[in-house]
């Protein structure tokens, strides 16, 4: 309904009203359920304040992704659009919206002087900062030392929670990594080394960027002129913050005027990377002022059945703040849980009625297939595939993920800073000829030279490398001194041409990625800010929001649950509503954990407008981890809906049995020894 999303002020009803009207001098607290409005009425109170003569500028508004603030930044101009003739107001951008990284490194970036950071520091992404720990561990040997030291993930998956949950390293390896424990010395000195690492080579990972944040704002007289800068921080999904980020919110707003917060507990499901529901219920005590707290009871997305089932499936919770919610949306038809055979049955169940919406006239687009690992899909995809249905993915491997962008995206970002390790080691071994063994040789003699290009020119390749050697310090020193954007991306394009060609079988498809990326990267104003956001944020294919609409056509969304957050669909599916998937097999330790999973399947359900499917394979496979090849596991329906409450589902089995099942499909068991199976698993659940 279009009209909602443009809906001048008469239409938000009376709380959501007093949320964007609010001017008092304590905080604004928001907190309420899923699809009640909340970043709506985020939008609608920063739209509120323009018009009532804030300076976009010092609006700084805080989102989870940056897809979900390129939304906000559209609904807020709609709304300005229609609420003032002023045609100015309605271009008047927000500045300032963006994700904590993302903006966090851009304020770095304007500050770096001032804070004693080197001006041309690079970002590493994930993988990056997974490379660079893994050198570090070489150099100090703990690789070899003992094979089952932690790997370079999970040893970067320890750092990133000390440093996000500011707890003791000890604590942390006995909560959350417990096999680990026995390398805490080992672990702190690489820790130590890294961060050295990290500082001579002018690199921040995703976690510094919310730590020189922090500690930017811990200086006084910053804190005060960044305060006094963003008159208003408003932040949706607060409830998957962690310590980091409300502190830096505190030390920007200590007396909280004109900070707004908008979220939902039951919805919290970043514990695992250590966001911290206590943010957003503790909130209220954290100022000097008790926080204005505002709380929103309808639902204006789901139909009445659908929040029925997600209100009963969140009402099992151990512990929950937020109300359960009502809607005036009137449907007779139930959410559908509905039993397939295996997952080929499911995905060819999910294409089916996929397509039949589509008849009905429901979008693609307007359908979204969720799921709780970016692998469950793989069968999905290949029944799509089969069916020439076209469908983008959200989450797990990103477009810029893929090795030759990486590949590419790491010789701009060596040209940008020279001393960044892992963007040279990976750079120079696109040469013919180069292997690890002289990369590591050319970046440290790179790192020692005064001028980078010089010592390029100067080093002596193996012969191996032939001719080619001398198009990479020419490459090099155009990019660092004649830089010219976007004509620096096309210019680096035809470098890595040939050796896209020698290194790759599909290099006309990379090709064309590659292509793809330099038409991104003309949207964005030069190199260090293309850099920095891609790399905080990478684009998923569909991306209008550099601009560059990649696909026009219409297209089924894929997502995981993760990345579903925040967004609507009239028709959603859930895939392998099972146990082992949701709550997921790797989760089953603590009662935290399975909570977390409990809200994961929350955030699912209410995603659903019109239509929710909840589909059950009886049996699935699974790939054994230490080489015993795959297997199948039957599979028993998540116990987050226990017998009790399947009153609220409408249960279904598919292929109907006796009708036209699709070739080979085994009949699935009777209705009754489901119902059967169902009560049994319920006295154990
Ligand atoms: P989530 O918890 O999933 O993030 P939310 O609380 O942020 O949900 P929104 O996405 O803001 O909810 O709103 C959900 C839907 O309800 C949207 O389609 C929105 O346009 C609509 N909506 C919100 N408020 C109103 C209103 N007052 N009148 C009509 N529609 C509304
Ligand atoms: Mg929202």
């Amino acid at each position: 309904n279009p009209a909602a999303s443009t809906s001048p002020r008469d239409h938000l009803n009376p709380e959501q009203r007093a949320a964007v009207e609010y001017a008092g001098a304590a905080p604004l607290l928001v907190i309420a359920g899923a699809g009640s409005g909340k970043t709506n009425t985020l939008a609608h109170r920063v739209a509120h304040l323009v018009l009532g003569g804030a300076d976009p500028a010092a609006i700084l508004l805080l989102t989870f992704s940056r897809r979900a603030a390129v939304e906000m930044t559209r609904r807020v101009e709609r709304i300005l659009g229609a609420a003032s003739d002023d045609p100015t107001l309605a271009r008047a951008a927000l500045a300032w919206a963006g994700t904590f990284h993302g903006i966090g490194a851009r304020l770095l970036r304007e500050y770096a002087e001032r804070i004693g950071l080197g001006q041309n520091f690079t970002i590493h992404d994930r993988e990056d900062s997974a490379d660079l720990m893994n050198l570090v561990r070489h150099e100090l040997g703990f690789s070899a030392k003992e094979k089952r030291f932690p790997t370079k993930q999970t040893c970067l998956a320890i750092y990133s929670r000390v440093v996000n949950t500011e707890a003791p390293l000890a604590d942390v390896l006995k909560e959350t990594f417990p096999w680990c424990a026995m390398w805490e010395d080992d672990l702190k000195a690489l820790f130590g080394a890294y961060v050295t690492a990290k500082q001579r080579q002018g690199v921040l990972d995703y976690d510094d960027l919310l730590l020189y944040w922090a500690h930017m704002v811990s200086e006084p007289t910053l804190a005060a002129e960044l305060g006094a800068r963003f008159a208003h921080v408003l932040v949706d999904e607060y409830q998957d913050t962690n310590r980091l980020q409300a502190s830096i919110l505190k030390a920007l707003k200590p007396e909280g005027q004109g900070l707004t917060v908008v979220g939902d507990d039951a919805q919290s499901i970043y514990a695992f990377r250590g966001a911290t529901v206590r943010n957003i219920l503790d909130f209220p005590q954290q100022f000097p002022q008790p926080a204005q707290v505002v709380t929103l009871e309808r639902n204006y997305r789901s139909t009445q059945p659908i929040l029925a089932a997600s209100n009963a499936v969140i009402g099992l919770a151990a512990e929950r703040f937020t109300k359960n919610l009502w809607s005036e949306r009137a449907a007779t038809q139930r959410p559908q849980l509905v039993t397939v055979h295996d997952e080929a049955d499911q995905a060819r169940y999910i294409v089916g009625q996929v397509l039949a919406r589509r008849e009905e006239g429901v979008r693609l687009k307007k359908q979204a297939v969720l799921f709780r690992a970016a692998h469950h899909s793989a069968p999905l995809e290949l029944e799509l595939t089969r069916r020439n249905v076209p469908f983008v993915k959200f989450g797990g491997l990103k477009f810029l993920e893929a090795a030759h962008v990486k590949d590419l995206l790491a010789v701009l970002r060596w040209a940008e800073n020279p001393r960044d390790r892992v963007a040279g080691f990976r750079a120079v071994q696109l040469m013919p000829g180069i292997g690890p063994k002289s990369a590591a040789r050319i970046v440290d003699l790179v790192e020692a030279a005064n001028d980078p290009v010089v010592a390029l020119a100067d080093f002596q390749p193996p012969s191996s490398a032939g001719e080619a050697w001398a198009t990479l310090p020419q490459l090099l020193g155009e990019l660092r001194t004649r830089s010219a954007w976007p004509a620096d991306i096309e210019r680096a394009r035809r470098w890595y041409a040939p050796h896209l060609d020698r290194k790759y079988e599909d290099a006309a498809i990379r090709e064309a990625d590659l292509l793809q990326m330099e038409r991104i990267a003309a949207s964005y104003p030069n190199r260090e800010r293309f850099l920095t956001e891609l790399t905080l944020d990478p684009p998923d294919a569909t991306s209008d929001e550099s601009g560059v609409p990649l696909l026009d056509e219409d297209y089924l969304i894929l997502s995981t649950i993760h990345s579903a957050k925040g967004q609507e669909w009239d028709s959603v599916y859930l895939l392998n509503t099972v146990d082992g998937c949701i709550p997921s097999d790797l989760a089953t330790g603590s009662s935290a954990e399975i909570e977390e999973e409990r809200r994961l399947l929350y955030v699912a359900m209410t995603r659903a407008k019109d239509a929710l499917h909840l589909i059950t394979p009886q049996r699935f496979y699974v790939t054994q981890q230490a080489g015993g090849g795959d297997r199948h596991v039957y599979a028993q329906r998540t116990r987050f809906i226990p017998a009790a409450m399947l009153d609220s589902f409408e249960q279904a089995v598919w292929p109907v049995a006796g009708g036209g099942a699709a070739a080979g499909a085994v009949t699935a068991p009777p209705q009754a020894v489901i119902d059967i199976a169902a009560r049994l698993r319920g006295m154990w659940n």
